[in-house]
């Protein structure tokens, strides 16, 4: 979060306008007060001047209308002492003007070159114009202090009419009364200034009560914007803004609750989202993935990084045939076929549009789903029944001529139908040995059938079945025996063992050629008896030695048909080892021979009780 710059600070904008409204308060006050001192102090000196001055000018009045002779002074001389003795303290300089505009007498003994000279003082010709005094304020030029300047008229009252004889000018000394306002304003300043400083101070102090509580909320919304909500306001008061702190710790409480709510739902869907089988992927509106989960991700054998952001048909591998707005119309599931030369990989994806009320198309959500395994499922079934049928369709087909050869005739020929009826003998038997197998494997797929478990010795039993080969063997290949001296116990179902191991080993004679040699033997390794039933015949391609446990194949068709074999013998094999607990895998090598191993499991306890 943006630092709030200093003079940003409510702290400091409401100092600021404490101190300019105890500024703007002081202000309006000193300056009413000052002005009314000012002017108070001005008349109270006018006043006291104009008194003075009426005495003035009533003796000046007696002098000018006094009837002169010889023995008098003259008038001038007369109304300077009257002057001198009233020129005093204030009082700089009087005049007397005579009705003619002239300087009759002045108190001032420095000025006493004005007295006959015409005076031009406008005031004085105002007071003589108006007969009423007249003053101003004006600049002495010799001191720079300013002065009052009064011109009253004198009048003669005696007669009828009042008549202007004369006037008085004075010039008194104001300018102590401006330097006493001076001092009182410094002395209002200070007072100010002192002011101001205790109301900072106190400003600050206040501000701060207010303050504290906004700047520990402005700390407590930054903590919480970064996930952190154990923080609480300090509540300072009942005032609005400790209501204010407690609705922001209530605000805090209901926002740590819901957060906590959303994480959970958030981990429990992440929860979901990863622990299910199916890929699940999200896009926004336009079609880039949003979310997808660890299972989709190894699906598309992408990691979850790589494909975030990335639209979605390019990373299905679509984008050539289908645009995002075909996969939003998709209704029906969409198969992606990854399958390689090695091996099928198909995926199912189902797609469904997340909508906002509006209709408004929000997303895409794509569940995706291994059919690999279900699409193989179907295949070989379908390889299934016409592998099927085509096996019967062979030998009825070989019937089928043979009947008809009979039927037309060939039962009379003596030497031709034995042997016709003998073939179709061996067909019908080729198919009851085939539809025999069929149902084995039926059985063992729906797991119908019970395996009738004994204990043998497995040395003997082996035995017993290489010895039955042995007797009715029609090719010369020898039997080598490699098995152990020490006596072996397993618990199995003989018949089905039996079955296994004569399927092998009627194989490994099928496959080898005269003066072959087929090896026999076993070992016990832990828990686990490794039989081994080996030939030097003429082995199987390396490619394909993985397959012929599957139904209905064989390496060389019309070979191994013409041998009477259909391709089901090691699959049914691989089905009763397996359901022993066994394993069945085979070895070779074209040209070489082939190496037939299956493990079954063995009790070494069981020795020591036979024992
Ligand atoms: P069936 O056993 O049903 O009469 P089959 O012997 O042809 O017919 P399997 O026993 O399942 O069928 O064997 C499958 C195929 O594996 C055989 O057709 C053959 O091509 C090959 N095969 C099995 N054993 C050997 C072996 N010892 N040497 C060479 N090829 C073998
Ligand atoms: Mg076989």
């Amino acid at each position: 979060m943006q630092k709030v710059g200093f003079f940003k600070s409510i702290h400091v904008k409401l100092v600021l306008i404490y101190v300019l409204l105890i500024i703007i308060a002081i202000q309006i006050i000193g300056l009413y007060f000052s002005q009314k001192l000012e002017e108070n102090l001005i008349d109270n000196f006018q006043s006291s001047i104009e008194q003075r001055i009426d005495l003035v000018e009533y003796s000046i009045r007696e002098e000018l209308l006094k009837q002169r002779d010889e023995t008098m002074p003259t008038i001038e001389v007369s109304l300077t002492t009257i002057l001198r003795e009233f020129s005093t303290g204030d009082l700089n300089e009087i005049r007397v003007i005579d009705s003619r505009n002239r300087v009759l007498a002045t108190s001032d003994l420095n000025n006493q070159l004005l007295v006959g000279q015409k005076s031009n003082d406008d005031i004085i010709k105002k007071a003589f114009t108006t007969e009423d005094s007249f003053e101003k304020i004006a600049l002495d030029q010799n001191t720079q202090n300013r002065v009052w300047l009064l011109a009253t008229p004198i009048l003669d009252t005696m007669g009828p009419d009042s008549e202007v004889i004369g006037a008085i000018y004075i010039e008194s000394d104001i300018e102590k009364i401006f330097d006493q306002m001076d001092e009182i304003n410094q002395i209002f300043a200070i007072g100010t200034i002192m002011s101001l400083v205790i109301t900072v101070v106190l400003g600050i102090l206040v501000a701060r009560t207010i303050t504290r509580p906004i700047s520990d909320m402005r700390r407590q919304a930054q903590a919480m914007a970064k996930g952190n909500f154990s923080r609480k306001v300090r509540v300072y008061g009942t005032d609005e803004i400790g209501q204010l702190a407690i609705a922001f710790n209530n605000l805090t409480n209901r926002l740590q609750e819901s957060q906590s709510t959303t994480e959970g739902e958030r981990r429990k869907l992440a929860s979901v989202l990863s622990n299910m089988t199916d890929g699940v992927i999200a896009t926004d509106r336009r079609g880039r993935i949003i979310l997808i989960n660890e299972p989709a991700a190894r699906l598309l054998h992408m990691s979850q990084e790589e494909t975030l952001n990335r639209p979605v048909a390019s990373v299905l591998g679509i984008e050539d045939e289908y645009s995002f707005e075909d996969l939003i119309y998709m209704k029906e599931p969409l198969n992606l076929d990854f399958s390689t030369d090695e091996a099928p990989y198909i995926l199912r994806a189902n797609f469904s549009v997340t909508q906002k009320e509006t209709g408004f198309v929000n997303g895409l959500i794509t569940v995706l789903h291994d059919i690999t395994e279900q699409e193989k499922n179907d295949m070989e079934r379908r390889e299934f029944v016409a592998n099927v049928s085509h096996e019967l369709r062979t030998p009825l087909t070989t019937m089928r001529s043979y009947l008809d050869a009979l039927a037309e005739g060939a039962w009379r020929e003596e030497n031709i139908a034995p042997h016709f009826l003998n073939v179709t003998q061996t067909e019908t038997e080729r198919m009851i040995r085939l539809v025999n197998d069929l149902l084995n494997l039926s059985k063992m797929d729906s797991q119908e059938y019970e395996l009738n478990f004994e204990l043998v010795e497995f040395n003997k039993f082996f035995e017993r079945i290489i010895e039955r080969f042995e007797m009715s063997k029609s090719q010369n290949v020898d039997f080598i025996r490699l098995l152990p001296e020490t006596s072996y116990f397993v618990e199995v179902d003989t018949d089905k063992l039996t079955q296994v191991i004569d399927n092998i080993i009627s194989n490994a004679i099928k496959y080898s050629p005269d003066g072959g040699n087929i090896r026999f033997g076993f070992t016990v390794h832990d828990n686990m008896l490794k039989v081994m039933i080996s030939d030097d015949g003429m082995g199987i391609p390396k490619e394909n030695v993985g397959r012929i446990f599957d139904r209905f194949y064989r390496v060389d068709r019309a070979r191994a048909r013409s041998m009477g074999g259909s391709g089901l013998g090691l699959a049914i094999a691989q089905e009763m080892i397996e359901a022993h607990g066994g394993k069945i895998w085979a070895e070779s090598e074209e040209g070489a021979g082939t190496t037939i191993f299956f493990t079954l499991p063995y009790e070494l306890d069981e020795v020591g009780d036979w024992e």
